[in-house]
């Protein structure tokens, strides 16, 4: 069965928009985007040939504010990826309440193949072909799937050439000296950890006796993984692209260690390192397809969309799923998890730290301040659990999934926003 995310992502809109009557006319204006961007980036490579790489750039909605979202570089970005991740993010917007719609780009590329030189470049061009369409009151990008500061920093940096200023607050994830906020590398992990911290209330756990596996080792996997272990939860399977690893000693395994041997070996599955001492023996090498199905109570998806399918959902055995990545459940899969009684919580309320964060960067490039990092999680922290709140609340008295209430709950702020421009 082919899992288009776009296909899926149109699938839970009109779950949603039906529980909630949504009107027609509202719902026929979200079935399809605003804008669609698509353009070739020549760039000249280090060995003086050219290369054209397909970019894109999607508009989705902006009914409650400037258009918001990443840039993925990635070789299997597409317009039907870049589609769905940009409905995603009008619902996520709308989820934890910030004043924004909802966009997406991306860049069918494997950035690994590419040179320090070439991939400025390529950022560079991305940011030139869609610079009309771009700006602080028009569409901020930001960091998504193998995008990070520093390419926000050339972006920013090209932006404000072509424009003939310099728009701090056009771009976010940006690099601290050049108007980053602090605590947004770290937010969208943040978020999740203050997911989790509200789930296992709920769910009655004791997070000394929780169990987690994270798929997933970039910025959000990392982090999430870190602030739980650093909590005192016990992450015992840590995965990347190229496999993973399960520990269920002590606790299980401190992501920073980890981070540590994969820098120093290149991948997960090198050796478990704990302080100086590290163990090439005892920890497991497990595939990510294995991680997936463990026995654990918390499973957090923090990769790439479409890992739990029809194929495998029957097979896991997690309490709990906490979505960091966007779009890794297919619906499909999710009548099959609701049909087990496994709580979803799903991307769009528990990766949206990132956004929220990315919202303050905003605001403080508009208003010239900077706010600590301390200041910044603090204002995280109540957005975070309140929007979870909502959502339960709206899950339990309509008797509905945490994604559709979700979903429930955004497009109603969505619609008004629509009615209240009179459209
Ligand atoms: N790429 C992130 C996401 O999917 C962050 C988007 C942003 O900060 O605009 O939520």
């Amino acid at each position: 069965m082919a899992n288009n995310p776009y296909e899926s992502a149109m699938t839970q809109l009109k779950r949603a928009a039906k529980i909630i009557n949504l009107e027609p006319y509202i719902l026929d204006i979200l079935k399809r985007p605003v804008r669609i961007l698509e353009t070739g980036i020549p760039v000249k490579m280090d060995d003086g040939s050219t290369k054209i790489f397909q970019a894109y750039r999607v508009q989705y909605n902006d009914a409650r504010g400037p258009f918001k979202g990443g840039i993925r570089f990635h070789p299997s970005a597409d317009l039907d990826e870049v589609k769905a991740l940009a409905f995603w993010m009008v619902i996520k917007c709308a989820v934890v309440n910030v004043p924004f719609g909802g966009s997406k780009g991306g860049i069918t590329v494997e950035p690994k193949s590419l040179s320090l030189r070439e991939l400025q470049q390529l950022s560079r061009g991305w940011v030139r072909a869609f610079a009309r369409y771009l700006g602080p009151k028009k569409d901020v990008p930001a960091p998504d799937v193998y995008t990070n500061p520093t390419i926000m920093g050339w972006m920013a940096d090209e932006f404000g050439q072509v424009a003939g200023e310099w728009q701090p607050a056009a771009f976010t994830g940006k690099p601290i000296a050049l108007g980053g906020s602090q605590g947004r590398t770290e937010a969208t992990g943040h978020g999740g950890f203050l997911v989790v911290e509200a789930l296992i209330k709920k769910l009655n756990l004791n997070k000394e006796r929780t169990t987690v596996a994270v798929q997933g080792f970039g910025n959000v996997g990392f982090y999430v993984a870190k602030k739980l272990h650093d909590a005192g939860y016990s992450v015992i399977a840590l995965s990347d692209s190229k496999g993973g690893i399960l520990d269920k000693r002590n606790h299980g395994m401190d992501p920073e260690n980890v981070m540590r041997s994969k820098k120093e070996k290149g991948l997960i599955g090198g050796c478990y390192c704990a302080g100086m001492v590290c163990d090439c023996e005892n920890y497991q090498k497990i595939s990510n397809a294995e991680l997936l199905e463990m026995e654990v109570d918390i499973l957090i998806p923090a990769a790439l969309e479409n890992v739990i399918t029809a194929e495998n959902a029957g097979r896991i055995k997690a309490k709990a799923i906490v979505e960091m990545a966007n779009g890794p459940t297919t619906p499909e899969a999710d009548e099959i998890l609701r049909q087990k009684k496994i709580v979803v919580v799903p991307d769009v309320l528990a990766n949206a730290g990132g956004v929220t964060v990315s919202y303050f960067e905003w605001v403080q490039n508009n208003t010239g301040e900077a706010w600590k990092r301390a200041e910044v999680l603090d204002k995280l922290k109540p957005i975070m659990e309140n929007s979870f709140e909502e959502i339960w609340g709206v899950s339990i008295e309509k008797k509905i999934d945490l994604r559709t209430a979700a979903f429930a709950l955004a497009l109603q702020r969505i619609a008004e926003a629509i009615k209240a421009r009179g459209l």
